[in-house]
């Protein structure tokens, strides 16, 4: 089985969390993967997680909202890994707020990391795809693209990941290359704990609730994700394309 073997992806957002998770899951599947996050000693935990393993990793370090930086790090990841076969746009933030408080800035910035940082990472990565007629591109969204209290600016863009998935995979089809979307329901990581605080929780209760609410009965953690991820970004996988999975331990079936 082919799946990943040999391949290159870039992971962004993989300092930590589920994208370190996917990094770690592809690496361990035998793709040399970059690993993306704002600042490149950041990512020093993930690609030392990778390399002592055995696989093979470099940390990049790239604001994925700047259209130079993102130009900068895809072309350094293919000069020194050889190509770029995978893309995960998997960096983010939370600006949460109520809209009558939610702040312009907080509107701008959400946007900026995950829809304007999906495009620029899909833009730059998408010429060596098409070139080697070969892609797998995985969009993060999430159950907040349905909607949830406190996040219009963040439902907006997890929303328009999806939209972009779709119009990514008719655009790049006939060159080989797919686009798949995750939807994240409540994963264990340094984002859901910091949503707990801010609500006046904690990261044991939230997951305690959540396992009380979806069908499955536990939280999720990034593991989950990761699998999923491994499954749309593997060879097998390419007569799948626009489509969105839901990751939510069932939730959305109640
Ligand atoms: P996380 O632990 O906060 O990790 C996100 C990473 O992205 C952080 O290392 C962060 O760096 C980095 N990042 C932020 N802005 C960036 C930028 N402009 N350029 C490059 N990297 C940037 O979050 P997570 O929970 O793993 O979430 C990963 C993805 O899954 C996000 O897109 C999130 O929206 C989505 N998701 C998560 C859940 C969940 O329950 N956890 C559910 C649904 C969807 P800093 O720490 O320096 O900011």
């Amino acid at each position: 089985m082919a799946g990943v073997q040999n391949r290159v992806a870039v992971v962004t957002g993989a300092a930590q969390g589920i994208g370190a998770a996917i990094a770690i899951r592809l690496a361990a599947a035998g793709a040399a993967v970059a690993v993306v996050d704002l600042a490149q000693d950041a990512t020093a935990d993930t690609v030392a997680a990778i390399t002592s393993a055995g696989g093979s990793a470099i940390g990049v370090g790239a604001d994925v909202s700047k259209s130079d930086q993102v130009q900068a790090a895809v072309e350094r990841v293919a000069a020194e890994l050889g190509g770029l076969d995978i893309l995960v746009n998997n960096a983010g933030v939370l600006r949460d707020n109520l809209l009558f408080k939610m702040s312009e800035d907080d509107w701008d910035t959400v946007m900026n990391v995950h829809l304007k940082g999906a495009f620029l990472c899909s833009k730059a990565a998408q010429k060596y795809m098409v070139e080697a007629k070969y892609g797998r591109i995985i969009n993060m969204s999430s159950t907040s693209a349905l909607g949830n209290r406190g996040q219009s600016n963040y439902s907006t863009a997890k929303a328009g990941l999806q939209g972009l998935t779709k119009t990514l995979a008719i655009e790049l089809g006939p060159f080989g290359v797919t686009a798949n979307a995750i939807a994240p329901g409540f994963i264990e990581t340094a984002m859901t704990k910091a949503t707990a605080e801010r609500v006046g929780t904690t990261i044991e209760q939230m997951r305690e609730a959540v396992a009380g609410a979806v069908p499955v009965r536990r939280g999720g953690v990034p593991a989950d994700i990761a699998n999923t991820a491994l499954f749309f970004a593997g060879e097998e996988s390419g007569y799948v394309t626009g489509q969105v999975i839901y990751v939510d331990g069932g939730r959305g079936l109640l």
